[in-house]
């Protein structure tokens, strides 16, 4: 199989082809995404996820519509022209709520991606007819066995009919998975990369596990930084025009800008305000204060000076 082929391949190989494939493609545009984090209350009980729901050790939040406005709407004066809004899985907010804030950011400019998890497709459909224009859900992993020991209760099949579901919207479509789950060996990382190649996404993001010591997979290792790294290169190959990013797990480690050379050419800066960020706890974080402004500041300053294009 050819992709498992690429995954024995040394990184700095694959790195040398998929930066020529990323050039050849997609230029040396980076693009800068803002991240509000809007409710860390979830429903579900992902083993790997600190915002589980039978996770009792931390204090649950939802912005209000008029936070979650304000907030993005000041993020696109700052010049983020992406809204990434994303939550536990939660019936908390009203839709037609949700989607007033959808169509007034909309109409401010500002490109709206959203990141609730498995919606219901009229939900979905109220969101898309509000002027949302992209949604990520990852499928986290292609072993079906796998994804329901993790997610009790749910299936990897009902998790590609959701994808299904918002690609038939007409929504841009992210997905992608997470490297060092339990059970899974270098067959499996194929598989998932396999996986992202059939859906054709338009986005891909690959994670990489940290374990949280509120969940079931408390005593596990990180996932591979080296084995993400090469995943990140390996879809670039397979999927040229994708936007891929350096998510927000793997900027944990290390020099996050590396993998520019490496595949990926988007980035999201975190502008949850800390109030609520501090409970967005889905694995332990380098603490750091938010600050829109400046944050944007300094990552344009970096763009610019490792060589690349922000915008
Ligand atoms: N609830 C939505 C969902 O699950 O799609 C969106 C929010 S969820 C916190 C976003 C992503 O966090 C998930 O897709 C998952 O890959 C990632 N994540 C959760 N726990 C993680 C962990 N321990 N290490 C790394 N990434 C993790
Ligand atoms: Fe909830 Fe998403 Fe975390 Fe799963 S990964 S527990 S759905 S926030």
């Amino acid at each position: 199989m050819k992709i498992r082929k690429l995954l024995d391949s040394d990184l700095s190989e694959l790195y040398k082809i998929a930066d020529k494939v990323r050039e050849d493609n997609v230029g040396d545009v980076i693009h800068i995404r803002a991240l509000l984090e809007i409710s860390n209350i979830c429903y579900r009980n992902c083993d790997y996820c600190g915002l589980r729901a039978e996770n009792e050790n931390l204090t649950r939040y939802a912005m209000t519509m008029q936070e979650i406005e304000i907030l993005g709407k000041k993020s696109f004066d700052l010049g983020y022209k992406t809204l990434v809004i994303q939550s536990g899985e939660n019936n908390f907010y009203h839709i037609d709520k949700l989607a007033e804030v959808v169509n007034n950011l909309s109409n401010y400019g500002t490109t709206v991606t959203l990141s609730l998890g498995e919606l219901d497709y009229k939900h979905l459909k109220t969101l898309k007819e509000a002027g949302a224009k992209r949604y990520l859900l990852k499928f986290e992993t292609a072993d079906k066995q796998i994804y329901s020991k993790l997610h009790k209760g749910y299936t990897l099949d009902g998790r590609l009919d959701c994808l299904r579901a918002i690609k038939e919207l007409g929504y841009e479509v992210g997905s992608g998975f997470l490297v060092g789950l339990p059970n899974e060996n270098l067959d499996s990382v194929a598989q998932n990369l396999a996986l992202l190649e059939k859906l054709q996404c338009d986005m891909a993001g690959i994670g990489v596990f940290i374990p949280h010591k509120d969940t079931p997979l408390r005593a596990l290792p990180c996932g591979s930084v080296q084995l993400t790294k090469k995943c990140v290169a390996i879809t670039r190959i397979l999927l040229p025009k994708c936007n891929i990013p350096i998510t927000t797990s793997v900027g944990e480690f290390g020099d996050k800008y590396e993998l520019f050379g490496g595949g990926a050419n988007v980035i999201m800066q975190n502008i949850t305000p800390n109030v609520f960020a501090d409970n967005y706890c889905i694995y332990p974080k380098k603490h750091s204060l938010t600050d829109m402004q400046k944050d944007r500041e300094k990552l344009v300053y970096d763009l610019i000076n490792i060589g690349r294009k922000p915008i």
